[in-house]
């Protein structure tokens, strides 16, 4: 995959485990720690997909997502939400609201999370290989 991932993760473990698969899969991969830090690296390397988890430092998952929608320079840039939280059926529909593409719940398998990145991609119409 000729794509780069912002991941967005305050869990170092985590981080490590998603940024290990996706590089080793052929993405480039930026990191943040928090949701403020998320949001300069997408408006500096302005990515293909940002994987979010919902509960960071700073600003939280739903701030720094709702902050990217609201800028058009990053509005169309898929947002994948990432939670530890049990999803309950009011959570999607507040997730898609929110500008979500997709909502995932951890603990998710590092390969689950590429196929996910890679249906956000196409539903979004971005394959990632035409630049
Ligand atoms: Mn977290």
């Amino acid at each position: 995959m000729d794509i780069t991932v912002l991941i967005a993760e305050d869990n170092l473990d985590n981080r490590i485990i998603y940024r290990d698969f996706l590089v080793h899969s052929g993405c480039r991969v930026i990191e943040a720690s928090n949701g403020r830090e998320a949001l300069d690296r997408c408006r500096e390397h302005r990515p293909d997909v940002v994987l979010m988890d919902l509960s960071m430092p700073v600003l939280d998952g739903w701030e720094a997502t709702r902050a990217l929608k609201e800028d058009p320079d990053t509005a169309s840039i898929p947002v994948l939400a990432l939670s530890a939280h049990v999803v309950l059926d009011g959570d999607y529909r507040k997730a898609t609201e929110a500008g979500f593409v997709s909502y995932l719940t951890k603990p998710i398998e590092a390969r689950r999370v590429l196929a996910e990145i890679e249906r956000a991609l196409s539903t979004t119409g971005r394959t990632g290989e035409d630049g």
